[in-house]
């Protein structure tokens, strides 16, 4: 049994540029700013990322709830305490509830210790083989049409298969109908971030004829119940993202019958551990789940690549953009992944199998704290 013990977490406000704005129905961000922590262990240092906002923008948490609940809450039971599995040390946050983006991020120090300290990839360690996962894009909504058909194009041209736009209303049929006219043969993904609502079942209806693989949380986000009514009422198959909040809600979602896929996305639902049970879950009942992509850095990128390596993944990930994009502000530099075509192959070094620039990750910082055990 490993001694599985951090000494110390340093948090880091990072802030990094975008190559450009991007855009969902919800708002628009021109630079990410996220949470890196770094943890002290016996000479290793270790990673994790909480994916958060500085504003509640995609989820109720932000850097701020992650800072405070994750310094008062979740490290003083952990801190310069020994565990022999990541199990134990998420028992000791029994008593807190939610924040999952908290719990995410430090749960993710405890794999990637675990990794270096048995000098076993993150992907071995979840037990998959898989060595390459499909990447597919993901499309601001823009106010040029053929802006985004050019955008298409180019990743097209790059080997990629699958593309998801950002739709809202007012910005579906007519995008969808071009990309269809364009390139007939790419997998067609829409994601609405919950714009509608069961008021647009009509124009939801009219979505069918595009034959796409999913449309991403139409409805309000938490919402299971009516997204099982547009279930009945639509063709195209119903993936939940910000529905999809934990593992009950997805055991909920599933016996109602409000969706055809599940999104994980690992810093929403609690980490990799609950991550692993909502993919066996969904996998048992022959319900594809996928990855979703929030923007942070190649520490999610590699733990990412890792988890869609599991069976369940039939859709893997949406981050395409990372790899294919002038990369601007990055502290885990690109050539680290081998990518060829739509495929990039899953880090097989201990733990997250990546390293850190921490010239540039120090660049990037706007503040810190450090957190020791007592
Ligand atoms: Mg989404």
């Amino acid at each position: 049994m490993p001694d599985l013990k951090l000494d110390a977490v340093e948090f880091l406000h990072v802030k990094r540029r975008l190559p450009h704005p991007f855009t969902i129905s919800v708002g628009s961000i021109a630079a990410r700013e996220f949470l890196v922590m770094r943890g002290h262990a016996d000479g290793l240092t270790v990673y994790g990322e909480a994916n958060v906002d500085a504003q509640p923008f995609y989820t109720s948490e932000t850097i701020g709830t992650v800072w405070q609940i994750a310094s008062q809450c979740l490290l003083p039971k952990i801190l310069g305490k020994t565990f022999e599995s990541i199990a134990q040390v998420r028992a000791t946050w029994a008593g807190v509830r939610g924040h999952e983006f908290a719990k995410a991020a430090i749960e993710h120090l405890f794999w990637d210790l675990l990794g270096k300290q048995t000098g076993r990839s993150l992907q071995s360690l979840l037990g998959r083989e898989k060595t390459e996962i499909e990447i597919g894009t993901s499309h601001s909504i823009v106010s040029n049409l053929q802006g985004l058909l050019d955008e298409i194009g180019a990743v097209q041209e790059e080997g990629i298969r699958r593309v998801k736009i950002k739709i809202q209303p007012g910005w579906d049929s007519e995008p969808l109908h071009a990309i269809r006219r364009e390139y007939s043969a790419l997998t067609l993904l829409a994601d609405a971030n919950g714009a509608y609502d069961l008021s647009h079942r009509a124009q939801l209806k009219n979505l069918d004829q595009f034959g796409m693989a999913m449309i991403e949380q139409p409805l309000t986000a938490g919402d299971i119940v009516d997204h099982a009514e547009l279930r009945r009422k639509i063709k195209t198959p119903i993936c939940l993202d910000e529905s999809a909040h934990d593992f009950h809600t997805v055991q909920s979602a599933l016996k109602i019958g409000a969706c055809d896929i599940i999104n994980i996305k690992v810093g929403r639902v609690g980490g990799l551990s609950e991550s692993l049970k909502i993919h066996d879950l969904c996998h048992a009942q022959n319900v594809p789940v996928w990855c979703g992509r929030r923007t942070g850095s190649g520490i999610t990128i590699a733990s990412e690549l890792a988890l869609s390596s599991l069976p369940g993944f039939s859709f893997p990930t949406d981050h395409a953009i990372d790899f294919l994009q002038e990369p601007l502000d990055h502290f885990v530099e690109r050539e680290q992944f081998v990518r060829r075509g739509a495929f990039v192959e899953v880090p097989q070094k201990p733990g997250i199998g990546v390293q850190v620039n921490e010239k540039m990750l120090e660049k990037l910082t706007l503040h810190r704290e450090k957190f020791a055990a007592k």
